[in-house]
């Protein structure tokens, strides 16, 4: 960040546009974050965020949320309301909230006067006539027939795309660039096409849609960015961005690129998203096998935890993956000192402790952290019949084995003695322990517990009615392109039985409270921000469950 130009002190702004410029930011850097209205947004626009926010909040600036909604089939309302939540989630609020869409009729307007100067024709080749002549990939693009065509000729069809008398596909006003540069944006790119599909905003108002390279650094322009900070990929768009800009001789933003975010084992890409949730390969956005910014804030991961691991990574242009650990320990590190711990037990086994009567109860003071007293401690008793997970007892013991089996002694989490295990029963068709006795080792006779495991207490436990436990959604890494056929299927596996201590409960339905009280308040905060201004259609679901 350091390489970037000044506040106030932008290289490409021409002398004669730069008195404007400054009127207007009064040497402030400003900044955008562009997202495109289709789909939640993930864990690699954080790092969008964090750097255009960032950058400009460390200097005194401002920074607008701009919806980037120039492609009107794919944009739902739900994902603008979304977006402006997410990124006040992450503590940063726009200075602005504007719209491509805002600028519909300036870039008309430009786009007019782009042909007028002879820098834009219409061009009725089909696609893939205009794939085959930009040669893509294989040597230099050729001109085809209409771009040499009369400056009136290319004004008037222009008008006739805009009222609708063209269909889709049937024709483009493409920008006269350079065939001879050695770099395809520079290749006659798409400025206008037909899309007969109502917009959110503008309604039918539109028959044609501006392109993303059209519209990017022209609304830039409007907005005075100072700094329009992207990704890597658009290092070769730079040339054509500033092209546009020139040709039509209005103030140039200088674009400066920072490396994606790219996690191992998944994709970072809205519209891929978007296809596993269409193809029900996934519940929803939400889903906790997805790095969106929705299913992580699902699994209960707070905004400083994901502002903490990007900024860990740093910001350089070289592109890399980091790896699914790195996240976990990020995260984990970060609420190591304020999560409370909780006993839960996910494949309960009835423990029976034989040599106690029936209404034994001793209280026991567990502590909520090990290492932070201060957490305090929750109160749970310990009863003759305890439950213990399936993974902690073995039928055949060894010597490298320190949890309970058949005659060995295990610790039961400050439980004042340990048990030793005297018998078992077992379920003779299915093969299943279905309870194990116990004897509590009540006078010293045991040396201290090599092992403690969790248990929950028979008569207080509260049975959850489902416990989903995550693993990675693909079979490979990186997932293939076909990703659909590389669904891990053992993604998702669910407990029926678990059970919890009624402290744990009454914890978790306090953070679910807290939790949806706050994100009722984001989204009532959201709605009305849209129903201030014309709004995209309301499709929330602000009653959505909180997990
Ligand atoms: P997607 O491919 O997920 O739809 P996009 O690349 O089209 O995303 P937008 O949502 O349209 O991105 O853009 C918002 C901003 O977020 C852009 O400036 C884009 O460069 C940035 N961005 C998107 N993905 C990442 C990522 N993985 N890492 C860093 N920045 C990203
Ligand atoms: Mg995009
Ligand atoms: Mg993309």
């Amino acid at each position: 960040l350091s390489e970037f130009h000044k506040p106030g002190e932008n290289p490409q702004v021409k002398p004669e546009l730069k008195e404007e410029h400054l009127a207007f930011t009064k040497g402030m850097v400003h900044t955008r974050f562009p997202p495109e209205p289709n789909g939640y947004l993930h864990i690699g626009h954080v790092k969008a965020i964090m750097i255009d926010f960032g950058y400009a909040k460390f200097h005194g600036g401002r920074t607008y949320l701009r919806f980037d909604d120039t492609n009107p089939e794919a944009e739902e309302g739900r994902y603008f309301q979304s977006i402006l939540e997410t990124v006040r989630w992450l503590g940063f609020e726009p200075w602005k909230i504007t719209y491509s869409s805002d600028n519909f009729d300036q870039l008309h307007k430009w786009a007019v006067e782009l042909t007028r100067r002879g820098k834009a024709y219409v061009c009725t080749c089909s696609a893939e006539k205009m794939k085959a002549d930009r040669g893509m990939g294989k040597g230099h693009p050729v001109a085809c027939e209409h771009r040499d065509r009369p400056v009136e000729d290319s004004l008037r069809e222009f008008e006739r795309m805009k009222n609708g008398e063209y269909p889709e596909q049937g024709a483009a006003l493409r920008m006269k660039m350079d065939l001879t540069s050695g770099n395809p944006y520079m290749w006659d790119m798409v400025a206008y096409r037909v899309k007969m599909a109502p917009h959110h905003r503008t309604g039918d108002k539109w028959k044609i849609y501006p392109t993303y390279d059209f519209t990017h650094c022209l609304c830039d322009s409007i907005e005075n960015i100072s700094h329009s900070l992207c990704t890597v990929e658009f290092i070769p768009a730079r040339e054509s961005y500033e092209w546009l800009c020139d040709a039509l001789e209005v103030y140039k933003a200088r674009q400066y690129e920072f490396a994606r975010l790219n996690l191992q084992g998944t994709f970072l890409s809205k519209r891929k998203i978007a296809k596993l949730v269409q193809k029900k390969l996934v519940k929803d956005w939400d889903d906790p096998r997805l790095y969106t910014i929705i299913a992580l804030r699902r699994r209960g991961i707070p905004p400083g935890a994901l502002l903490s691991f990007v900024s860990e990574l740093g910001v350089t242009t070289s592109e890399s993956v980091t790896e699914i650990k790195k996240f976990e320990s990020t995260i984990r590190s970060y609420l190591e000192e304020s999560a409370p711990r909780l006993m839960m037990v996910l494949n309960p086994i009835k423990l029976v402790i034989e040599n106690v009567p029936d209404d034994y109860r001793v209280p026991v003071q567990v502590p909520l952290h090990p290492k932070v007293p201060s957490m305090g401690t929750v109160e749970t008793s310990f009863t003759k019949e305890v439950y213990i997970d399936a993974e902690d007892f073995r039928e055949i013991d060894s010597p490298d084995y320190f949890r309970l089996a058949p005659g060995k002694s295990v610790g039961l989490f400050k439980a004042p003695y340990p048990v030793t295990c005297t018998s078992y029963t077992k379920d003779p068709t299915t093969g299943q322990i279905t309870e194990i006795k116990c004897k509590l080792e009540d006078s010293g006779t045991v040396k201290k517990a090599k092992a403690y495991i969790q248990w929950v207490n028979v008569p207080d436990s509260i049975k959850i009615e489902q416990v989903r436990y995550f693993k990675p959604l693909f079979k490979s890494d990186p997932p293939p392109s076909d990703f659909e056929s590389d669904i891990n299927p053992e993604s998702l596996e669910v407990f029926d039985n678990a059970v919890v201590e009624p402290a744990f409960y009454e914890l978790a339905r306090k953070a679910i409270t807290d939790a949806r009280k706050e994100s009722e308040i984001r989204t009532i905060k959201a709605k009305s921000e849209f129903a201030s201004s014309p709004s995209p259609s309301d499709e929330s679901d602000s009653d959505k469950k909180v997990e």
